[in-house]
């Protein structure tokens, strides 16, 4: 059984048919060779080497690095393992490197079985009239829900040990943890990886947040979404699992949580339509969706780029987030998509950039979910916001944070400004603060960045 990201044993349509087929031995194999740049960023390294501890208390794992196909070729010839069994995983790289792990399989005489469970459907299940795939969210997500319900989740699987020796790497030898500096110690507190630490949060989110969670979601001084996201991406639990808990919830509540729930529903058919985009169009990661993005005059400004990445831009709301982002490894989602259009719209630093720092920094950091929510904020996504519609940080602030709450919490120099001014700090007479003037105005660079969108418009006609 090679598990990737599906760290779990409850609903693992993989792990499930190996344990019924005879004994099994349990790897990892840590690839930093196969996804190139994409391989595993730092926030993520720390959740990995926690989530593999949290696993190996269940399952006797085998940890091994190197490239996926060679370690397997490796250990099927060391242990004459007659059955590979392992979950799809849709990273454009990983089509290659699963076509080469069959060959290896192949030629070794082992069967090869691959099985889905990531997402609620397979990427190719859902195609509009045409037989295409879709581009647009709405009519993707409404297929989603005429195609009917999701099956259920299976129970936890219980697979048998092999018994022979088999050798393994130490977990610790693998240096997933930042040392100098630890920059991870405030994950510590905010987290629980592994697959008991995502059954908790899901059950908590279930009895408290989802009733709150249409009016709430977009708030980020109220902790009113279900914060899964690192625990979906990692796969200690799944998509199904998380449907279906929703599912039972309404169903008790007689109508009281339907609002709420298929807002909730909608979000997890978000992540799907991100797989959805990424298998069908797997340049997502590096190119743009709409081909005339590619003549986009975007500025190559390191300054302002370190400054959004340390957050002090002079923008509360856009350094309260960056900030949040490096103290925790996660990002509000509103917030995400306030940042995320200051430095691409703002500052028009490219996209690419901000994604490679959220791959970097993010626990969450999905491949799928963050290159196709990048782009959808930079305006060359699939369905994404119109190019013109520029979000203005003040505004923005004002309406999802109205207190300043957020902006308090994770911007202290401000704290002492009434709730009036913390989104306007430079307006406030007399206050002394070490927190930088804004390093753009908006109203001007909003014009740049509508004269940029011309450039490519004209330069396309
Ligand atoms: C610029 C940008 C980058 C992003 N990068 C990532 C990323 O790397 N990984 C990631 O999982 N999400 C990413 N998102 C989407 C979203 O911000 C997070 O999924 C969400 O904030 C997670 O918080 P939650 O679990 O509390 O979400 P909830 O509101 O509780 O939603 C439930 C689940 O639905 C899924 N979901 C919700 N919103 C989205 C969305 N817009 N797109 C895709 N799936 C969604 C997530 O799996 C989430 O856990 C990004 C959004 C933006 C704007």
């Amino acid at each position: 059984m090679w598990f990737r990201q599906d760290l779990r044993t409850r609903d693992h349509a993989a792990l499930n048919a190996a344990a019924a087929s005879g004994e099994v031995i349990c790897l990892y194999i840590l690839d930093d060779e196969t996804p190139g740049q994409w391989r595993w960023g730092g926030a993520s390294r720390w959740w990995l080497h926690r989530s593999l501890r949290s696993l190996s208390k269940n399952l006797k794992l085998v940890l091994r690095r190197g490239r996926a196909d060679t370690v397997m070729a490796d250990l099927i010839q060391e242990t004459g393992a007659g059955a590979v069994y392992f979950t799809r995983d849709y990273a454009p790289w990983c089509q290659g490197l699963e076509r080469r792990v069959k060959d290896v399989c192949e030629s070794a005489g082992a069967a090869c079985h691959r099985f889905g469970g990531h997402l609620l459907r397979e990427p190719e299940s859902i195609r509009n009239g045409s037989g295409e795939p879709y581009k647009v969210f709405t009519p993707f997500s409404r297929a989603c829900f005429a195609a009917g319900e999701p099956r259920l989740p299976a129970a936890a699987a219980k697979p048998v040990m092999w018994q022979g020796k088999v050798s393994s790497e130490n977990l610790l030898d693998w240096n997933l943890l930042p040392k100098h500096p630890d920059w991870s110690k405030g994950f510590e507190k905010e987290w629980q990886p592994g697959e008991e630490g995502a059954r908790t949060r899901l059950s908590s989110f279930i009895e408290s947040g989802l009733a709150h969670y249409a009016e709430g979601r977009d708030r980020p001084d109220q902790p009113l979404t279900s914060r899964l996201s690192p625990h979906l991406h990692w796969g200690e639990i799944s998509p199904t699992q998380c449907w279906a808990a929703v599912r039972g919830a309404m169903a008790k509540a007689q109508g009281k949580l339907d609002v709420a729930s298929e807002k909730y529903l909608k979000e997890i058919l978000w992540r799907e339509f991100s797989y959805h985009i990424l298998h069908h169009w797997p340049a997502l990661p590096e190119a743009p969706f709409r081909e005339e993005f590619s003549a986009f005059p975007w500025r190559n400004d390191a300054d302002a780029l370190e400054k959004w990445q340390q957050g002090v831009t002079g923008y509360p709301i856009v350094d309260a987030g960056m900030r949040e982002l490096w103290a925790t490894g996660i990002m509000h989602n509103r917030v995400r998509m306030i940042s995320a259009s200051f430095l691409t719209k703002d500052l028009l630093v490219s996209w690419t950039e901000g994604a490679q720092w959220f791959w970097d920094t993010l626990l969450d950091a999905d491949i799928a979910s963050n290159s196709a929510s990048w782009q959808w904020v930079a305006g060359c996504g699939a369905d994404a916001a119109p190019y013109f519609r520029i979000f203005n940080p003040v505004l923005q602030g004002e309406k999802f944070d109205p207190d300043g709450a957020y902006v308090r919490k994770w911007v202290p120099e401000l704290s002492d400004l009434p709730s009036n001014l913390i989104h306007r700090p430079w307006e406030a007479r007399d206050f002394q603060s070490n927190y930088p003037a804004p390093m753009v105005d908006h109203g001007f660079a909003r014009n740049r960045a509508l004269a940029a969108l011309k450039q490519i418009k004209t330069s396309s006609a």
